[in-house]
């Protein structure tokens, strides 16, 4: 269990199977008057829940979160959370939600309570990621950062086996990253590994068995790890190949993710060997990367991008895309190395330095 008092900052955190049950008492002590709650189409049913349990504080339910939190869908919101006279959000969901408790914040200043049901993080990240006319921009404000977190067990046993274990590898990607940040401190390290560990052991019990509330928690746990050092430090290659591929092919997130991360690591362990080197206990294996992609291997993960759609020929111009625009990578950035790195991941092949 991670000791989360300890490291807790300036946001509330709270875990049990549950605790979406209290929602309204978290709420009234974060000062929330009246809540509007956020959901995408999918989990209206769990916002209707949520309007229950925040009885008379509730203002209503916007339904129509999406990916990436387009503008537009932001603005239809904006426009409830007035005729409503909200002051607040509940986000219930995963990042998608979450995001567009954030964008509403930044418009509004509305107070956010963020009940996650996957494990991409962005609830701990002071960071918003927007899309306008398909143009992604990314801004990072402490103010953005929701004031309380609520990690109920119960909402993530709904997660999808296949979805489970990708949106963990989401998470997994932000700490594995931090762990050779340029920014790195010892705190966020400690973090990463901790998570890494959480996820490491907790995900085969999960899949075992979905409805394991203890397991789940564990990997609630993890994912605040994860999520919380992806706010703390930046992120490199993995997320900037990640973007890059989302954005320019429309490649599903979580899956993304979790096919290119060994092979991003595979790539920067030679330049990043000693910070790597605690992945050794965690997974049981010299090889950082191939333990990463031997452990999704074992999940039944995604592992190639022709998978998801990606064609062969769609691979020297993502490489270009991806080293386009310098950025701080632990490794040097050459097209040819990312040629190479896309070809594998693309073909499902073992990742390879
Ligand atoms: P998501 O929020 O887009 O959800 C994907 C789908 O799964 C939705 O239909 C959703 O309703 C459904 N779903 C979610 N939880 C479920 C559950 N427990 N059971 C059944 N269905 C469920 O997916 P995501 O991967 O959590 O979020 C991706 C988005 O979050 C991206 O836009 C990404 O850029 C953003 N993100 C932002 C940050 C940040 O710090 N700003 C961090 C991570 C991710």
């Amino acid at each position: 269990m991670l000791d989360i008092d300890h490291l807790a900052s300036d946001q509330t955190v709270a875990f049990g199977a549950g605790i979406r049950r209290k929602a309204r008492d978290h709420a009234d002590a974060a000062g929330c008057g009246r809540v509007l709650v956020l959901t995408t189409p999918h989990q209206s049913d769990l916002g209707l829940e949520l309007a229950e349990i925040l009885g008379p504080m509730a203002a209503g339910i916007f339904s129509k979160a999406a990916m990436h939190t387009p503008t537009d869908v932001t603005a239809e919101a904006l426009s409830h959370l007035q005729d409503a006279g909200a002051d607040s959000v509940l986000s219930v969901g995963g990042g998608s939600t979450i995001g567009l408790g954030k964008a509403i914040s930044l418009r509004t200043g509305a107070r956010q309570i963020a009940l996650p049901t996957t494990y991409a993080g962005s609830e701990c990240t002071p960071i918003l990621g927007q899309t306008e006319n398909g143009v992604k921009t990314t801004i990072s404000d402490p103010k953005l950062r929701p004031q309380v977190v609520l990690y109920d067990a119960e909402l993530v046993a709904t997660l999808p086996v296949e979805m489970t274990v990708t949106s963990a590898f989401n998470a997994m990607a932000h700490a594995v990253e931090a762990l050779y940040a340029k920014d790195r401190n010892e705190a966020a390290t400690q973090l990463s590994l901790d998570g890494l560990a959480a996820f490491r052991r907790a995900l085969p019990e999960v899949l075992a068995d979905p409805t394991d509330l203890s397991a789940r928690q564990a990997t609630q746990e993890g994912a605040w790890a994860c999520g919380t050092v992806l706010g703390q430090v930046g992120m490199a290659l993995h997320h900037k190949l990640c973007h890059t591929l989302g954005g320019a092919l429309n490649l599903p997130h979580a899956e993304t993710h979790t096919i290119i991360l060994p092979h991003a690591l595979a790539y920067n362990a030679p330049a990043a060997a000693e910070e790597l080197a605690p992945l050794r206990d965690v997974f049981g294996q010299d090889d950082p990367a191939r333990a990463m992609w031997d452990f999704a291997a074992s999940l039944g993960a995604p592992m190639a991008l022709k998978d998801l759609g990606v064609t062969e020929g769609d691979l020297d111009r993502m490489a270009d895309l991806a080293t386009q625009n310098p950025y701080w990578n632990p490794r040097k950035i050459t097209a040819e190395g990312i040629r190479a790195l896309l070809h594998r991941a693309w073909a499902g092949r073992p990742p390879q330095a």
